[in-house]
């Protein structure tokens, strides 16, 4: 399956893409996290990409869309993918349908997780996410059994520098502005799906399945 999963930061895409890949088992390919990790390594493109992230704006599309095709290319990803915080926004989405159509490979579903925006807030200021795993927890609505360790693999969990209140205001702004635009773009291609982002996470999980 060849999926890009839309939604506004804080939707819980990260979170519903983490358990597609152990249903589905494919790769998912969130250029969130891989821009973290070249930030953290203090790579060339890392420190290249800090200053947007931590001011809640958008990476150079140059920068992304080539982390983003590198990937795709690597083996794992010729039974499918999700993409997760990619495309952005329009250049980045006609980007990627040349780079698919180029390997006969299009999208097959660009699945919108809708979610309002005063929920949005409490998820972003309350998400905690864990050091070595990923994993995110909420200290609002699902906390960690331990504060501050994750459940999963006992790594330290952290507020990640995007998520504090005035970056997330910024965040929200430039997906309305640039990637909301992308719901209708793939309306029009006839592959848009949409599923309710609210309420419990084994059920928002159970309706993806049923769409896909
Ligand atoms: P995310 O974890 O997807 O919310 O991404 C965190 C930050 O990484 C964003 O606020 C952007 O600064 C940057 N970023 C992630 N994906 C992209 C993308 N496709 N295009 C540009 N910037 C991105």
């Amino acid at each position: 399956m060849r999926l890009v999963l839309l939604g506004a930061p804080g939707a819980g895409k990260g979170t519903q893409a983490k358990k597609l890949i152990d249903k589905y088992g494919i790769p998912q390919i969130s250029t969130g996290d891989i821009l973290r990790k070249a930030v953290a390594d203090g790579t060339p493109l890392g420190k290249e990409a800090k200053g947007c992230m931590d001011k809640g704006e958008l990476v150079p599309d140059s920068v992304v869309i080539g982390l983003v095709k590198e990937r795709l290319g690597q083996d794992d990803c010729k039974k499918g993918f999700i993409l997760d915080g990619f495309p952005r926004n329009t250049s980045q989405a006609e980007t990627l349908d040349g780079t698919l159509a180029g390997v006969n490979m299009p999208l097959e579903v660009a699945l919108s997780v809708d979610v309002d925006f005063d929920v949005l807030l409490k998820r972003l200021t309350g998400r905690r996410t864990c050091k070595q795993c990923g994993q995110m927890f909420n200290i609002y609505f699902s906390t960690s059994s331990k504060e501050g360790v994750c459940d999963k693999c006992g790594g330290a969990l952290y507020q990640r520098d995007d998520d504090k209140e005035e970056t997330i205001k910024k965040r929200l702004d430039v997906y309305r502005a640039q990637t909301e635009p992308l719901i209708g773009y793939y309306a029009a291609k006839g592959i848009l799906k949409r599923v309710e982002g609210v309420g419990d996470i084994e059920e928002i999980f159970r309706k993806i399945c049923s769409i896909l």
